[in-house]
């Protein structure tokens, strides 16, 4: 029988500091994972941030946000870094980043919090909490009181200044951030738990009614509520009760990084960025990290696990993801550390750089049956 090659193509924006480090690394798993799996990856390389800054005088180039919007999915590696800290803000690296969501029309942010048992001492918390967490925010990227009319700056009724803006959400962009929530909860283990204030802001109130309206069309899925301040309060003091958390804008600005400190390992976090259709786009959390850039010293494990997450939430290859996941694992396991998760634990742990640890994932890739 004829086997068909499945064929995505992937833009790659490597953009600055540790970033085309960390991208070279993570391009090369997902070449091996493709050739394992029977898929074929084109890759189309371009300027983004402060290198597109230099080379063309803009953030992100036509080219770069035509070729993306193009293309299957979007993987990049970090932008910014001392050297365009003081551009005026249309002129700053991360002024081509929010370009970016814009033009993709990215609404949904997917940020996983896991305790892997490998690295439980780099945790914030005390071990017997820290261990086994494994949750993910969703969080509503383009809406609330960050885009919401009317705000500014200006004076009251008395003459007095005042400044204001403005939570507001659509019902369509409630109901299109709950169907992610519900079926990122449905590929995991089926329990959403969405934050709000409700008992205080009629948004909430709002935002509440139409997220429990949607549940119907999920009966798999577990659904419960929670205000805001205890959900804060939560995941510092049990965060393991959580595995999917839906969010507005605010509010998951806050929780993702307060759950990203849970783990304690910047290194290791990826994000995916999803649209209604479209392709996502996929990076770690970390930025460009300019005081290791060029050293080989960058820990390229969040941008490899955010390959996994362009995989399983850009292109529904579950397979291939499963197997990258696995062998970041497997790698950790064999005791392989970048510097930046290199702790004293009881078991022998080898400092490599960037480039070997991504050699030891490709090699642990190739190991699984
Ligand atoms: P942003 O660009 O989002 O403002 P930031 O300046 O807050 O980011 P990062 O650039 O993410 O912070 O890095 C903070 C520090 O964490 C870096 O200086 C670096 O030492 C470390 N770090 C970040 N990412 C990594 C990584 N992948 N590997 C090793 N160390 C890292
Ligand atoms: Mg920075």
């Amino acid at each position: 029988a004829a086997t068909l090659t499945k064929r995505y193509s992937i833009t790659v924006l490597p953009g600055d500091g540790i970033g085309p480090e960390t991208i070279s690394v993570a391009k090369d798993v997902l070449k091996l994972i493709g050739s394992l799996e029977g898929i074929e990856f084109g890759f189309q390389e371009m300027p983004m941030g402060g290198s597109a800054l230099d080379l063309t005088g803009v953030p992100l180039p036509d080219e770069t946000l035509s070729a993306a919007k193009q293309s299957d999915a979007v993987l990049l590696g970090a932008i910014g870094g001392y050297k365009w800290d003081n551009n005026p803000k249309h002129l700053k690296p991360e002024t081509g980043l929010l370009q970016l969501r814009e033009g993709l029309k990215v609404f949904a942010n997917l940020r996983p919090a896991t305790v892997l048992p490998q690295l439980v001492d780099s945790s914030t918390l005390k071990k017997e909490v820290a261990e086994g967490v494994d949750l993910m925010v969703v969080r509503e990227l383009t809406g609330g009181i960050y885009f919401g009319k009317p705000r500014g700056i200006g004076t009251n009724e008395n003459g007095e200044e005042i400044g204001f803006n403005t939570e507001v959400y659509a019902s369509y962009e409630i109901d299109r951030i709950a169907r992610v929530g519900f079926e990122t909860a449905w590929k995991r283990n089926k329990k959403l738990c969405s934050v709000d204030k409700a008992n205080v802001l009629e948004a909430s109130m709002f935002w509440r009614n139409r997220v429990t309206a949607i549940a119907s069309e999920y009966p798999d899925v577990e659904l419960s509520h929670m205000y805001v301040d205890n959900a804060a309060m939560q995941l510092v003091r049990n965060p393991k009760q959580f595995d999917t958390i839906l969010t507005n804008n605010i509010f998951g600005d806050i929780l993702s990084d307060e759950a990203s400190m849970i783990t304690g390992s910047i290194g290791m976090l990826p994000s995916a960025s999803l649209g209604a259709s479209g392709p996502g786009l996929f990076e770690p959390i970390h930025g460009s990290a300019p005081d290791i850039a060029g050293q080989d010293k960058a820990n390229p494990l969040a941008t490899i696990l955010s390959v996994a997450m362009l995989l399983k939430y850009g292109l529904g290859e579950e397979n291939a993801a499963k197997r990258i996941e696995n062998a970041v694992l497997d790698t950790l396991d064999k005791g392989f550390r970048t510097g930046d998760i290199y702790s004293a634990g009881n078991h022998i742990q080898k400092l490599v750089g960037c480039k070997e640890m991504g050699e030891e994932v490709l090699k642990s890739v190739e190991g699984q049956v």
